[in-house]
């Protein structure tokens, strides 16, 4: 970089609502601009603003702006207060979603707040559910935009892609085995969550993804939380493209580096106890919430697996409304007959420090992208549980690249009981492969190549950073 075209960037970082959203914006603000203590690759001195969308839904979003920014006292905040939410759609419909639509419908409001910024940002990341308000206005102002995706690269194909797929999926001469996507091969219908094979005016999330899919172009990049490695040919074709010619630069720069340190936790005492590899952790991100009987059959594969488990359980899908007592979900018999190998946590957990514990041998997830990317980084093997949304193109990608395991016939989330025979079988299978210890292994390996010097995610961070400062 030629220091005498360096300036002083103020990078503004808008993420949207909920946790699976705002934990890639929190490590980039955090990549961006490292506490001062910890080395700073960039050498160049920054100002970051967080922009905090108000209100916030879930108690687990407070929380970790409120850490993030007493951790990060050198990063500023400024509040954005989003229209009310759609409250005639709020009895059918997910509250989060609810939440992204109020977010989206807020986003021709952003830019202005942005532009008042003192002094006014040299740049701009935020998310895809707000480019449809904001590439336009920011573009006219001369402020770059980054759009930052936080699902996998094969996801955001599928979401790029989705239009044209709803136009042929009736035809007659569509393939039964899946359509063929360029970077993802054929994809079966299976695969593809419901919601965005409904045509935009009948559903609240495709709309979403649709509208804020047609703005890319007029931005200046978009930021992948993946890595070359993980998703080949996804990441190549759509830095081809070929996928479409109109699409911007894309970066993945993942796996995304963690806020922060990863030692201390609520449960590692017990952690701390156990044999290494010998435990199976289990958490289905922030905002799944299966039934009731699905979890105690869930409880009854753990017992019957014979291995130890670390096990998150959530009752709601909004954090704050979760009042279900364990022993009434369960049942004492199971806390009897497990207390000497398992614990159950109903509260928040620090899930990358218990990921990178020694005592974990194997992660049962519902491939959430943010805790793909966090096993995939620590070369834990994981049994994939997909249940809904993004989640099904996600555990194709960890089976592909190696990390884990995934049966398919489990379904969508609520589709069919699924026994405790069967959880119990894939969780042992999961935890004494060889052959997917070796693979999970290698994923590790690579994800930490890629952040090494001349590694595939640094290259790429740099070249955003060149950018930053040259404007
Ligand atoms: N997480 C955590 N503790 C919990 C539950 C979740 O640290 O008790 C974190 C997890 O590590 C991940 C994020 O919350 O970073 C969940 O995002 P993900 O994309 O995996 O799933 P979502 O919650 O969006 O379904
Ligand atoms: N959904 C569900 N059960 C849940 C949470 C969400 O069926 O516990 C559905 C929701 O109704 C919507 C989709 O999953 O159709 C939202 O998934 P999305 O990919 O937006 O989740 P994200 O990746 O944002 O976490």
């Amino acid at each position: 970089m030629d220091s005498s075209v360096a300036i002083q960037p103020h990078i503004a970082v808008c993420p949207s609502a909920g946790i699976g959203h705002l934990t890639p914006f929190l490590r980039l603000a955090s990549m961006l601009s490292p506490p001062p203590s910890t080395d700073n690759s960039c050498n160049i001195t920054l100002t970051l603003t967080l922009i905090i969308i108000r209100p916030t839904l879930s108690s687990a979003e407070e929380n970790q702006i409120n850490t993030f920014l007493s951790t990060h006292p050198h990063i500023n905040s400024s509040h954005f207060h989003i229209l009310p939410v759609d409250n005639n759609s709020s009895k059918k419909q997910d509250p989060f979603v609810v939440h992204y639509d109020a977010v989206f419908r807020s986003s021709y409001l952003l830019a202005n707040h942005l532009s008042t910024l003192s002094p006014q940002p040299s740049v701009v990341f935020s998310d895809l559910m707000l480019a449809s308000g904001i590439t336009k206005p920011l573009a006219d102002l001369g402020i770059p935009n980054y759009t930052l995706i936080s699902t996998s690269a094969s996801f955001f194909t599928l979401m790029v892609t989705s239009a044209s797929l709803r136009t042929t999926s009736g035809d007659s001469d569509s393939d039964s085995d899946g359509d063929e996507i360029p970077g993802l091969g054929p994809i079966p219908m299976d695969d593809i969550p419901p919601f965005l094979m409904s045509e935009p005016d009948n559903n609240m999330l495709t709309r979403i993804i649709d509208t804020n899919c047609r703005h890319l172009h007029e931005t200046k990049g978009v930021l992948l939380n993946s890595f070359d490695f993980f998703e080949p040919e996804s990441v190549s074709t759509l830095q081809s493209g070929k996928l479409l010619a109109t699409l911007p630069p894309i970066f993945p720069i993942g796996p995304f580096i963690s806020v922060g340190s990863l030692k201390g936790s609520n449960n590692i005492s017990w952690l701390d106890n156990q044999p290494p590899k010998s435990v199976v952790f289990i958490s289905f991100g922030s905002r799944t919430a299966m039934a009731k009987d699905q979890i105690r059959e869930l409880g009854k594969g753990i017992e019957r697996s014979g291995i130890s488990f670390l096990w998150v359980i959530k009752t709601t899908v909004v954090d704050k409304e979760d009042k279900e007592e364990l022993n009434d979900l369960l049942g004492e018999a199971f806390f009897m007959n497990t207390k000497e190998r398992g614990l159950i946590v109903k509260e928040w957990v620090n899930q990358e420090v218990i990921l990178a514990h020694s005592a974990i041998g194997g992660f049962l997830s519902h491939c959430g992208w943010n805790s793909v990317m966090e096993a995939a980084q620590r070369g834990v093997p994981l049994l994939a549980w997909p249940l809904h949304g993004d989640q099904r193109v996600n555990a194709r990608v960890v089976e592909k690249a190696g990390l884990g395991v995934w049966e398919r016939s489990w379904g969508w989330i609520g589709e069919r009981l699924v026994k405790s025979e069967e959880i119990a079988l894939k969780i042992q299978e999961m935890m004494t492969s060889e052959k997917l210890k070796k693979s999970a292994a290698r994923v590790g390996e690579e994800a930490t190549k890629a952040w090494e010097i001349d590694g595939s995610s640094k290259k790429m961070f740099g070249k955003i950073i060149d950018n930053i400062c040259q404007k």
